[in-house]
């Protein structure tokens, strides 16, 4: 990949995102490095400067890029293969009975495609949580797919322990140690896009002893923790486990709601529930599409926001069957408002604000991206207005979040780098980036027998 000191984003309708949620009308930004530079009307951000390289951004829409608070990377190795099914059979037979024969190297490709379906869709930064550690280096192969892709990712180190998991995974006390390994390869890797976190799956498939030592763990090396929460109705309401109490209730009890932790679905959440996600600092990855198609329910997403909990939105993993995060903020709105019949349980800005500036707090990256501010990080995606679907607009917000396709996203940049230009990516030959996962992923279905 070519690299360009300065770039100039030029002419553009620029959604800064930024405290004043200020839109720029005919504007400019300027990348220096792997940073934003300056960002302004065109003729004051022109003033004085001669840019490497300009986009010129007319007709187009300029907004910080998206972030997916919840992945699965692995998971594309099952697409297609186990649908409209029971989640617990779903679950069973397939995400974790048949992980047994996948090899290595398929995690390299399970990544590259959904690393690249999530850049293609303008997503610059994807928290992954990832469980299959029969070797710790099915985790480098993944981390090894991001770095050259150019994403941003939060590479969630997966701790899960519990009958009848066991048997696709290792103790949790191996992979608390195995964390060490992951962590010291890759933790702040290029420039720091890449960061490792602590990744219990969630109480229930996560003994005790896992969640306590995934705690531990992220205090002693500062990394952040992600974990399911309240997912699905008996989990939250009559767990099997032996607690007598609600399933987030017992996770503060623990010690794993805190201000550190990103809790991803937080579903079936009560009132009380509610008051310790608050009380505790503790954030969301709300995931809508996963949501309806594994028929979970529907997460308190509009309460969630008023009383100031930080909600991101997350494609999860290809049990949505999709890492389109336009698809994803549409379902947002969506399920909300006929959740509560009220077109105005949510709106359009709010939904920008999950999928960029929110997002960013859920992830505690508020300071480094999720606007475009002079001196953040340079994330920024290009959006060509110029579509029939989005003739005319008056209003850039609720164009992106009703009527924009993933397929719009033209320019992506990560870190200062342009990793997809109109439309194509740009670290590898996206033809053979297919024929390849094809081959390597049919085979692992062979090896399998799955059919
Ligand atoms: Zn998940």
């Amino acid at each position: 990949m070519k690299a360009y000191t300065t770039t100039l984003i030029d002419h553009g309708t620029i959604l800064t995102m930024d405290k004043k949620r200020r839109v720029l009308e005919n504007g400019a930004v300027l990348i220096e490095g792997n940073r934003i530079a300056a960002v302004g009307k065109s003729d004051d951000v022109k003033k004085g400067i001669k840019a490497d390289r300009l986009l010129d951004a007319k007709g187009k829409i300029v907004l910080p890029g998206l972030i997916n608070g919840h992945d699965h990377a692995d998971q594309t190795l099952y697409r297609t293969m186990a649908h409209d099914l029971q989640f617990a059979i779903w679950d069973m037979r397939y995400m974790f009975q048949t992980s047994r024969y996948a090899e290595e190297k398929d995690f390299y490709y399970a990544g590259l495609v959904t690393y690249s379906e999530l850049l293609k869709s303008g997503v610059t930064t994807s928290v992954t949580s990832h469980y299959y550690h029969k070797s710790w280096r099915n985790f480098d192969n993944l981390a090894r797919s991001a770095e050259d892709l150019g994403i941003r990712t939060c590479l969630g180190f997966g701790i899960l322990d519990q009958a009848p998991y066991e048997e696709a995974e290792t103790n949790s006390k191996k992979s608390l140690l195995e964390f060490e390994n992951a962590y010291k390869k890759w933790n702040g890797k290029d420039s720091g896009r890449i960061s490792v976190w602590v990744s219990p799956a969630g109480f229930g498939n996560t003994s005790d002893e896992g969640l306590i030592g995934s705690v531990a763990i992220a205090k002693r090396y500062k990394a952040r923790l992600t974990i399911h929460v309240a997912a699905t109705w008996t989990a939250a309401n009559d767990p099997p486990w032996k607690v007598l109490k609600r399933e987030v209730e017992h996770l503060r009890d623990l010690g794993v709601m805190s201000p550190n932790t990103l809790a991803a679905h937080s579903v079936w959440l009560n009132e009380e529930d509610l008051q310790i996600f608050k009380e505790t600092g503790t954030s969301v990855a709300h995931n809508p599409v996963s949501n309806m198609y594994l028929a979970f329910g529907v997460a308190p997403v509009s309460r969630m926001t008023r009383i100031g909990i930080p909600v991101s939105l997350g494609t999860d993993g290809i049990g949505s069957n999709t890492h389109d995060m336009f698809e994803v903020m549409r379902a947002a709105a969506y399920l909300q408002k006929i959740h509560t019949m009220d077109t105005m349980s949510i709106d359009s800005q709010k939904i920008l604000e999950m999928a960029t500036i929110e997002g960013a707090s859920a992830i505690g990256l508020e300071k480094e991206i999720g606007s475009i501010e002079e001196g953040k990080k340079a994330d920024v995606i290009v959006v060509n207005a110029n579509k029939i679907h989005m003739t005319p607009y008056k209003n850039p917000v609720p164009a992106l979040v009703y009527c924009a396709k993933s397929s719009d996203v033209e320019t992506v940049v990560v870190d200062g780098k342009i990793v997809v230009e109109g439309g194509v990516l740009k670290a590898m030959d996206e033809e053979k980036l297919i024929e390849d996962s094809q081959a390597d992923i049919r085979a692992f279905w062979e090896r399998g027998k799955f059919n």
